[in-house]
């Protein structure tokens, strides 16, 4: 009998693993826009995280071999402080995100997090160890729980129910007749643009991890909606470390330091006050946007 189950189990593994790997796939592609190419060294350790730092050392990279994107990028994040990168179209933000996830190595240099290079450690337990909140998530074709649990392996319910508390959804999905399982997407229910961001939200608090990239998450809502989400992003990060990449710097003004980056290069760096005093690239944004609004 056990033979008869076993392939079925496998089958039911292998089913959910490719459900899991195709949406993990939509979602980080569309942040990362990447071939997977770096290999774990044999025997690598797992990461193991006492306190989330994380750093680039004098890291340079880019895609292709005559072109190089972060020329000799280093900045430090201490635990629990929530920095924000900017700088113009191009500049290489998203690189950052796709590099700390390892999706690459850097041609040279190096990137900690707490003080472990992350290119001699298992990849699986780097990414275990960050949330990705990307600006427009995908959803299953399946109930709201499951789009929820599916943020981590065998999450339970107590999970699911504590996440979606924390991404403040909760009082939406209590609402529906079938609570957290409802069914989501094309054939279920249509989520709102702010309703799809929290349930994303909800999806990386499952995981609850210390490290948290936040890409531009509130580009496509309504101011108002935009600042009810952008509250909740900053109550959850408040004791995780966070990396937000941001196009709005409206967004970024209360991060305890920011990164401006221009063609790879640290161009200047401080806090909102600091950075408008210096009277340079971060003014001259910040500037410009405050006329287009
Ligand atoms: P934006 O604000 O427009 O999203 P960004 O600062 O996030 O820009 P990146 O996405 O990091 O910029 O890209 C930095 C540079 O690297 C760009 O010139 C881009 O064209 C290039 N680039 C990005 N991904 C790849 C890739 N997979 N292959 C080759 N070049 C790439």
């Amino acid at each position: 009998l056990m033979q008869l189950f076993r392939p079925l189990d496998m089958l039911g593994w292998v089913y959910r693993t490719i459900r899991q790997g195709l949406i993990d796939m939509a979602e980080m592609f569309r942040l990362m826009d990447t071939d997977v190419e770096v290999e774990d060294p044999p025997s690598a350790p797992a990461l193991i995280i006492r306190r989330p730092t994380v750093a680039f050392e004098n890291v340079v990279f880019g895609y292709e071999r005559d072109r190089t994107i972060l020329n000799g990028l280093s900045f430090e994040v201490p635990a629990g402080d929530n920095i924000a990168i900017v700088g113009p179209s191009g500049a290489g933000k998203s690189t950052i995100a796709r590099l700390l996830f390892r999706f690459y190595d850097p041609w040279s240099g190096r990137i900690l997090i707490d003080g472990q290079d992350i290119a001699t450690v298992k990849q699986a337990s780097v990414r275990e160890a960050i949330g990705i909140v990307p600006q427009d998530s995908v959803l299953f074709n399946d109930t709201i729980g499951y789009n929820i649990a599916y943020g981590k392996d065998g999450a339970g319910e107590d999970a699911v129910r504590s996440a979606a508390r924390d991404a403040a959804i909760m009082p939406f999905i209590e609402a529906l007749p079938q609570g957290f399982e409802t069914e989501v997407g094309e054939r279920g229910l249509k989520l709102s643009g702010g309703e799809k961001q929290r349930v994303a939200i909800a999806r990386t608090l499952v995981k609850d991890p210390p490290i948290l990239m936040l890409d531009e998450a509130t580009s496509a809502l309504d101011s108002r909606t935009e600042q009810d989400i952008l509250a909740t992003l900053d109550r959850i990060s408040r004791h995780r470390t966070t990396l937000s990449i941001a196009h709005r710097l409206s967004t970024v003004a209360s991060a305890h330091e920011i990164l401006v980056l221009d063609q790879g290069k640290l161009a200047e760096r401080g806090t909102h006050t600091d950075l408008l005093k210096m009277d340079g690239l971060y003014a001259e944004m910040w500037a410009r946007q405050q006329n287009e609004e």
